[in-house]
């Protein structure tokens, strides 16, 4: 299909192969307009920001209150700006005992593995490294099947979180996901999309010890109890990149090297992106930027035109070997038809959450 004739949003530059999209009678997507119920009223009205940071106080004094253990908050960092951004907010402004933890999804960058130390260590904040032995089987397995490493780290990231909260009695989890200003993915979290995956050749056993038995009805149960309150803290702050980049340069000499400058495997997953949608990150990433009137449609396009189609990058070889793969099974997977794992009927379930509810 040639780019040309991709049916785009016509407020942002979404196209139509984004799975999921609708575009209403004016042609915009349900993206922007969904951005501009959620994010419109914070963005113009004081007020409205004012409101939203005082809900933001209350569920950290219900955390500081109801903690079962030695700590306020439970803050997963992965070693990126926003995540550090939020524990030097829970330390330094909130004063909260803070636990930090990480996940090891087996694709860790040098320079977020040197923040981590850094930016932990100057604050005092105790630090978990969750380091799994199935973790490389499971890369391995979704390289293989999907193309994509993200598949191996976002549900077990989310059920790490929760498990680790469980376990130190902490009732208030502290995410640095900065919704207005980071992209959307066209792949959402989906725990039976991961299921599926896992059951096509490797077995829910070799990851007993992520998946648990009964991992989604267990985080939906402590969320009913009210024993877990989960907040994504840059929704409740002004969030500039530039400004929290040179913050943490300059306070704990922290590096940052672009964007998810924390994970070997962006570049590649930006890559499967376009190979199998026929658009990759900058897409989305353009899109968010005229959501939050950073640039207009016209400037997008033409950014776009000099950023996609991507090159094969050079990261995958270093992907390739981290999960023993080689790369001709990771383009191989990318190729792969992946409807046999979106069949289930919760799987439609999460995928109408996702673009009727979340609007992502
Ligand atoms: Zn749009």
């Amino acid at each position: 299909m040639h780019r040309e004739s991709i049916r785009r949003c016509s407020r942002c530059i979404l196209p139509e192969t984004w799975p999921g999209l609708r575009f209403d009678e004016e042609g915009v997507c349900q993206q922007c307009r969904h951005f501009e119920r959620r994010w419109g009223p914070w963005l113009r009205d004081p007020e409205v920001r004012a409101r939203a940071r005082r809900t933001f106080d209350r569920a950290v004094e219900l955390g500081r209150r109801y903690r079962r253990g030695r700590y306020d908050a439970l803050v997963p960092i992965s070693g990126g700006k926003d995540s550090l951004e939020v524990l030097r907010i829970a330390r330094e402004e909130l004063h909260l005992e803070c636990l930090a933890y990480t996940y090891d999804n087996g694709l860790m960058t040098p320079g977020a593995l040197e923040n981590i130390r850094r930016v932990t260590e100057a604050l005092g904040v105790p630090h978990v490294f969750d380091r799994r032995p199935e973790q490389k089987d499971l890369l391995r397995h979704f390289l293989r099947k999907t193309g994509l490493p993200c598949g191996a780290c976002f549900i077990p990231v989310v059920f790490g979180v929760h498990r680790m909260a469980r376990r130190e009695g902490i009732r208030l989890v502290l995410w640095g996901l900065a919704r207005r200003n980071e992209s959307t993915m066209p792949v959402g979290k989906d725990p039976w999309n991961f299921r599926d995956v896992v059951e096509d050749g490797l077995g829910l056993a070799a990851i007993r010890g992520i998946w648990g038995s009964h991992p989604v009805l267990d985080y939906g149960l402590d969320r009913l109890r009210g024993r877990l309150e989960v907040v994504c803290v840059p929704d409740f702050f002004e969030w500039d990149d530039d400004e929290i980049r040179r913050r943490l340069g300059e306070r704990f000499g922290a590096t940052f090297d672009g964007d998810h400058s924390d994970c070997l495997g962006a570049r590649t997953m930006e890559w499967a992106w376009y190979r199998r949608y026929g658009f990759g990150a900058p897409t989305a990433v353009l899109s968010q930027r005229i959501r939050v009137n950073r640039i207009t449609r016209e400037e997008a396009l033409e950014r776009l035109a000099r950023l996609e189609p991507p090159e094969l990058p050079p990261s995958i070889h270093a992907v390739a070997e981290a999960a023993g793969v080689s790369v001709e099974e990771i383009l191989a997977g990318a190729d792969r038809d992946q409807t046999p794992y979106n069949r289930s009927l919760m799987h439609w379930v999460a995928e109408i959450h996702r673009n009727w509810i979340l609007g992502r």
